[in-house]
Parts: C-alpha cells; structure tokens; sequence
C-alpha cells in the first residue's frame, strides 16, 4: 500500500505546462504503484499560478474516485476581511462534511508566525485536520518564510499545539542542516548534513510537526548524505509522509526520483521495512483518519 500525500491537479502553470487532470493523475498512480493521493488545491492564494485548482476543483475531481483520490481544502488566511479574528469555522465544517482531510497546499508569501496564519492554523486544528505548508525564503517564489533556525516555525509549533503543521518546501528542507548558507535556504542543497539542524531539533521537541518527504526538496534532504537520511527516517518514522507533489502531465518517473528512492533503499537493507510501512501509508491513515 502507498499513499501519496501530496499531489495536484489543474489546467496549466508558467510556461504553458499542462496540469494533470484527475483521470491523468489516476492513471500516472497505476503506472507508479500509487495506491491513493491525496489532492492538494492552490488557486485560493494569490501567489499561485495562473489556472491551477481550487477547492471546489479538487472536491469535485476527487469524488469521481472516492477509492483513489482524497480532498484537501485550502483557505488563504488572509480570506475574509485580511482579519487576524476572522472566524472560518463555517467554511471549515462545509469542507469537512463533503470529504476534506486535510488543508493545503498552504504558500502566501507571509511570516509563518504571521497573526492571520496562526489564527487559520488554530481553527484548522479544531477540525482534526493537519496542514501541509510550503516554506521558501527566496522573494521571487511563494511560501511561508522565515528567520534562519527556523524561529518562527517554532512559535507557531507553540501556539498552535492541537494543529499538526506538516513541513514541505526548499527552506523547510534545507534546514536540516546545521550551518545553513543564505544560498542554500534558498534552494536545493547537496552533500553531507552538518550536525544541528532546526528540522530534527524541531521535530523532536514538538509531537506536532511532521514532515512531506515529496519535491525535490523533500527528496534532496533525504538523499543528499547517504550516512544521515536512513537515520533521520529511522529516527522520525511516526512522523514522516511519503509524497511526490507530481501536477504536471510532463512529469516523468525518472524526474519524481522518490518513488524509485525507496524500492531502492529497502533492496540495499539502508532502510527497515517497518519504518517504510509507516512512511509509505501508517503514518498517513492515522494522520488523516483514512
Ligand atoms: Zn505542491
């Protein structure tokens, strides 16, 4: 069984690339041995681009595959006024009475610890559902930011202490390192993980982050030092989901390198079975109820 927490679907992004629609995702996950994905809106937030998905897109795709596809909705917490008090309980109850287990993907371009996102992130947490978060310093993307070390994050992780945060995105990612360069919170970093990361230290300390393995950035992390990613998984295995974030019609197997990252892993023994069990499907049937 392998559950894919993070996926999309759409029209088309920059540069004319066409979005998967859902009968093309569902076939791509026959293809990659994907037994479920989740689906994952965008359009809500003004930083995404141009035709993707929104909430009412996925709910309806999703229920042409109720075995196959599951729906995630997404509020921008800036929806309703700009209200750091906006009260989104109605909308929240509409989206979990017709499927939704979970929101995301959430990307303004907002300090994480911003009045308005904590406020969203608390009432989501009163719904039972986690929230999938992109973080990405770099000005000219969108994402939540934040300070080096991951400050932010952390009083988030704090004030919000029913909501499960998961983590996803470069400057997430990145931050598994200690020592970690303006360049490299920027984007993609390669070779050997200094000790002192705010990404272990953080997740060690709060019950309530977890962590999409999905992206280049979920996939580089874990990949990068062949001596720390076994390790780190081993260590958080309760708290890691396994993810591709595939959206584009285009996208081949050989480019999301995750999913022949693991098949890979277990048949060199660097990986044990039961932490891949949780990683590739227990973790997520336990986070979002399935
Ligand atoms: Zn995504």
């Amino acid at each position: 069984m392998l559950i894919d927490v993070h996926g999309h679907i759409g029209r088309v992004v920059k540069d004319r690339k066409e979005m998967l629609d859902g009968p093309e995702l569902v076939k791509k996950m026959d293809e990659w041995g994907i037994d479920r994905t989740c689906v994952l809106g965008l359009s809500e937030t003004p930083e995404a681009e141009y035709m993707e998905s929104d909430t009412d897109d996925v709910i309806r795709e999703c229920s042409h595959f109720p075995t196959r596809l599951i729906p995630f909705c997404l509020i921008d917490p800036r929806f309703g006024l700009n209200d750091p008090k906006m009260d989104f309980g109605w909308l929240l109850e509409e989206y979990v009475a017709r499927g939704c287990r979970g929101m995301g993907e959430m990307l303004p371009k907002l300090p994480i610890d911003d009045p308005r996102c904590l406020n969203l992130f608390r009432q989501v947490g009163k719904f039972g559902m986690p929230i999938i978060i992109d973080m990405n310093d770099n000005p000219i993307y969108y994402g939540l930011r934040d300070d080096p070390g991951l400050p932010r994050l952390e009083r988030t992780l704090q004030q919000c202490p029913e909501t499960v945060i998961v983590g996803h995105g470069p400057t997430f990612w990145a931050e598994i390192s200690g020592g970690v360069s303006v360049v490299e919170r920027l984007g993609y970093p390669t070779g050997p993980v200094r000790p002192g990361g705010a990404v272990p230290r953080l997740m060690a300390k709060y019950p309530n982050l977890w962590a999409d393995i999905s992206a280049g950035s979920g996939y580089g992390a874990l990949s990068r030092d062949p001596s720390f990613g076994p390790a780190f998984m081993e260590k958080f295995q309760d708290k890691l989901l396994f993810g591709t974030d595939c959206c584009l019609r285009s996208s081949t197997r050989k480019e999301v390198r995750i999913v022949d990252f693991f098949p890979q892993l277990l048949a060199e023994k660097k990986l044990s079975r039961d932490a891949w069990e949780k990683i590739a499907h227990k973790n997520a049937t336990r986070l979002l109820k399935l």
